[in-house]
């Protein structure tokens, strides 16, 4: 007999394409039809694209013009507003209804850069771009794919590498776990935590230092964030 292999993408190509884009797509906007988890949720991941935001305004970078590659951009949470900083952003999504519905959103807005959209698997992107973001996007992976997954984006960054993350410690693992106890039906795809110096060391394989670190946790929402610059 062989083990059954679970096709991670797939399942989560599918769930972005349909009741994940239905989910993501309201929490990752401004409307009221979200409960009281999904505020938490929304809150905490704005709180991250603010952080990236700062990040890159501090050194000036989306204004001189520079190239950014948003891996698993989602609705164009970041794509847009780095677009609306001056930046040239090639923005992509395993999701097509992730990625149109970015489009959708950048499509009626006054930008001083640029954002292109469009569907594809991170692992197929290639080019090099002055600065690659993927965030929260790494909870889709598994353990033994993610050294694999960041090591594709730093070969596509000439300069730095912005990644996020949800951080393996006993306590988010437990509660991970209680999570994967309530009752009903699963709302969501399996989810990954991530040892930080695991991906740490996967950075610093492949050159990349990390520069300036941040960690935002709301109730439900908990996330690394790591700028890592090429040495
Ligand atoms: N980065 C966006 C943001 O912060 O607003 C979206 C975050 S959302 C939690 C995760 C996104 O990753 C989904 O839109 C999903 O379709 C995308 N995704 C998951 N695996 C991917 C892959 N292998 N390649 C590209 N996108 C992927």
């Amino acid at each position: 007999f062989r083990m059954a292999v679970v096709d991670d993408k797939k399942e989560v190509k599918e769930y972005f394409n349909n009741e994940g884009f239905n989910r993501w797509s309201k929490i990752y906007s401004e409307s009221d039809d979200v409960n009281a988890v999904q505020k938490f949720i929304r809150s905490g991941h704005q709180q991250t694209i603010d952080k990236v935001l700062a990040w890159i305004q501090e050194d000036g970078s989306a204004a001189n013009g520079q190239t950014f590659c948003d891996a698993g951009c989602g609705v164009g949470s970041l794509a847009i507003p780095l677009a609306q900083m001056g930046a040239k952003v090639r923005a992509s999504d395993i999701s097509e209804a992730m990625a149109n519905e970015g489009a959708a959103r950048a499509a009626n807005m006054d930008l001083k850069g640029s954002v292109t959209f469009e569907t594809a698997d991170l692992e197929s992107l290639n080019g090099s771009y002055d600065t690659v973001t993927c965030i929260d996007v790494l909870i889709h992976y598994p353990t033994e794919k993610m050294d694999s997954m960041v090591g594709h984006l730093c070969d596509i960054a000439s300069k730095r590498f912005i990644i996020s993350f949800a951080p393996f410690t006993p306590f988010y693992a437990a509660l991970k776990f209680v999570g994967s106890l309530a009752p009903g039906p699963s709302k969501a795809t399996r989810a990954y935590l991530h040892v930080e110096s695991d991906v740490v060391a996967a950075l610093e394989k492949r050159g990349f230092k990390v520069k300036r670190s941040e960690m935002t946790a709301t109730n439900f929402y908990f996330s690394r964030l790591l700028e890592a610059v090429k040495e």
